[in-house]
């Protein structure tokens, strides 16, 4: 049996834990060759271990995402390797400070913008060559309400303000790829999820009542793959529906 994903390379950036790990198993499983990036070598090994047990195949790339000139290289290697990339999940993120937005130290603030928003421009610019070599290459982003919702929550400023430049980055690159190429560019909220971030940002929260990464992986996947034929949209997880992104509503 031919698997959905049989031959198609799929990059995931913050693949160590959390819903970047259980994508990767699921596109994996879904016959991808998962290119596997994070920090955490123990992380991104026992997803490799993971993917194995099922019979899938991963590279795994421990590199910090703000080293922006390694994801140059990591598009030169995969240029050389595969000639194409499919599917490139922009899942890394970091929460940053929840504080009053005067309270943001430069430090935090820089460390915010370079994963969540300016490695994400990177990865677009080393990948795009790549993508545009596919015949279907899919841009999954996984974003929040965070910076899109009509009332932006107090102390979860610095958040916010990277999501919305990231679904700004994504809104464009998706407007540019509809002309021009196959591409198509998914924005996902994927709700809350049971994984460290959640843990931090709500500590009392008990996380059995969460869903797992596991289990919101197949909704994912589903936009990574070749019949995937919707651009430019946020991808609502918990309703599973399809929005279309809108101007500010009335005060
Ligand atoms: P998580 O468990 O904290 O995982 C974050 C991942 O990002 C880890 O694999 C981490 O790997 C990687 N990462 C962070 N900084 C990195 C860096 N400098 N270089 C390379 N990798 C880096 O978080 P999560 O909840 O799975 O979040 C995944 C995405 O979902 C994020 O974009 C988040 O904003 C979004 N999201 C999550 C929820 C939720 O309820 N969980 C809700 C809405 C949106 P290393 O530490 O190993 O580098």
């Amino acid at each position: 049996m031919t698997l959905p994903l049989a031959q198609r390379i799929a990059l995931v950036t913050g693949a160590s834990r959390g819903i970047g790990r259980g994508l990767a198993k699921e596109l994996a499983r879904q016959g991808a060759h998962v290119i596997a990036v994070a920090r955490t070598q123990g992380g991104l090994e026992e997803l490799d271990d993971e993917i194995r047990t099922g019979g899938g195949e991963a590279t795994l790339v421990p590199c910090d995402l703000k080293d922006f000139d390694a994801l140059d290289r990591l598009g030169l290697a995969i240029h050389q390797r595969w000639g194409k990339l499919d599917i490139l999940v922009a899942n890394a993120g970091l929460l940053g400070p929840v504080t009053p937005l005067p309270h943001i130290d430069q430090k935090q603030w820089d460390d915010s913008i370079a994963v969540n928003v300016t490695a994400n421009y990177r990865l677009l610019r080393s990948m795009d060559p790549l993508l545009r070599s596919s015949d279907a290459g899919r841009v999954v982003s996984i974003s929040s309400g965070a910076g899109n919702k009509a009332d932006l929550s107090p102390y979860k400023g610095m958040y916010a303000v990277s999501k919305a430049a990231l679904d700004a980055i994504m809104r464009t690159y998706a407007a540019e790829c509809a002309a021009t190429s196959n591409i198509k560019v998914t924005i996902v909220n994927p709700g809350i999820v049971r994984t460290k971030m959640r843990a931090q940002l709500m500590p009392g929260e008990d996380p059995l009542t969460l869903p797992t990464p596991d289990e919101v992986a197949p909704q994912i996947a589903a936009l990574c793959a070749p019949s995937w034929m919707h651009n430019g949209c946020l991808f609502q997880l918990p309703e599973g529906v399809l929005k279309k992104f809108q101007g500010p509503a009335n005060c």
